[in-house]
């Protein structure tokens, strides 16, 4: 078990904002054409050493470390950093876009450097949704030629679909997909309205739950594992259901499947908390979602910032919560998404406002007309 306060369990690595499609929801509100203050090759290097470091220290176990974008295989380096990032012995993850530059020989590449497992976005149950979220046509039918080669040559792939008001009602649907291309992972990322994302797509609080009360379901049927971004909520949802079950029926329950498995896995990570995202100019943030700069790898460590900038030390004190979550008997289970609580309040330690518990011992504050 690592210890949060001086290992991360995830290092995401934006290598570029480049890429060659036009998300509706881009965290990155990414471009075709690399800026020229990405971090070069030679510094990506040393990152990947501090990585390592995190690691080294006491003997903690070395943190997953993910190549995202923008497109990854926008960066012609791209494969010389997977090599290296494989030859210091992290388990690496590579994230790319579904443009013509995934190709099956690139595929190919990602299995020959030692890629861990390959993450691929697909944003609905068929081309016309997925193809109108991406805004390139064609993309849908690349995503799923992409896993199914990387399942022909036994290379893992995460299945990635952010979960809007435009998908919501097709998870059952995405789930079966999901299954058919044999993915260990489907991932739901839930919208942090900032870069290009839409604040009409966003869940309301009610909807967070109906899509939670699915996940659930599909969770006891699948054989792949489900996680969660930015709805660490997921966890209360799971812990709240199944004491609700348990009442219904007290004869043991064996195995609830994959929910508990991955959530209880990463039970308590969250932005800054077990997760550091690198951007392409080397700056330090909690999460993609939270850019808020602790510090800048060019010149500062990354473990340094990580175990002791004020930022992140503040992130992940769950005394420091306010509101519902700074009284919620889950704050550290879940203890909200920081990313929304600022996206939506301008403060990151606010309660997550897309969350519908009420605490037990939690009255809110009296509103003055
Ligand atoms: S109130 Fe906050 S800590 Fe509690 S379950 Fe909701 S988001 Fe999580």
């Amino acid at each position: 078990m690592l210890d949060f306060s001086q290992s991360p369990l995830l290092v995401i690595w934006e290598v570029t904002q480049a890429c060659d499609l036009a998300c509706v929801h881009c965290r990155a509100s990414a471009m075709p054409g690399r800026s020229s203050d990405e971090l070069s090759t030679e510094e990506g290097y040393r990152l990947l050493d501090q990585v390592k470091a995190f690691g080294e220290a006491k003997g903690f176990g070395s943190p997953l470390f993910v190549f995202t974008g923008g497109d990854p295989l926008k960066r012609p380096d791209l494969y010389e950093l997977i090599r290296y990032s494989v030859k210091l012995g992290l388990r690496t993850n590579v994230t790319p876009s579904s443009t013509p530059l995934l190709t099956a020989s690139a595929i190919d590449r990602f299995k020959e450097c030692g890629v861990t497992r390959m993450a691929i976005s697909v944003d609905g149950a068929d081309a016309v949704t997925h193809d109108a979220f991406r805004q390139v046509p064609g993309s849908f039918d690349r995503c799923v030629m992409a896993l199914k080669h990387a399942q022909k040559i036994g290379l893992d792939t995460q299945f990635q679909t952010t979960v809007t008001r435009r998908n919501m009602h097709q998870l059952d649907r995405i789930a079966d997909l999901v299954g058919e291309v044999g993915s260990k992972m489907w991932s739901l990322f839930f919208l942090i309205v900032t870069g290009r994302a839409l604040a009409g797509d966003d869940l309301d609080a009610a909807q967070y739950e109906e899509v939670f009360a699915k996940m659930y379901d599909i969770s006891q049927r699948v054989s792949f594992d489900i996680k969660t971004t930015e709805a660490m909520h997921y966890r209360r949802y799971i812990i709240e259901r199944q004491k609700a079950e348990r009442r219904a029926d007290e004869a043991p329950h064996a195995d609830h499947g994959a929910a508990e498995r991955v959530a209880f896995r990463t039970a308590g990570v969250s932005d800054g908390r077990g997760f550091v995202f690198v951007s392409h100019k080397g700056e330090v943030f909690p999460s993609g979602f939270l850019a808020l700069s602790a510090g800048n790898v060019r010149r500062d460590s990354l473990v340094d910032v990580y175990r002791n900038s004020q930022l992140f030390q503040m992130l992940r004190d769950p005394h420091l919560r306010e509101g519902k979550c700074g009284a919620c008997e889950y704050v550290h289970v879940c203890g909200g998404s920081r990313s929304r609580a600022y996206a939506l309040t301008g403060d990151y330690l606010a309660e997550d406002p897309r969350c519908v518990y009420q605490p037990k011992h939690y009255a809110p504050e009296p509103v003055h007309a």
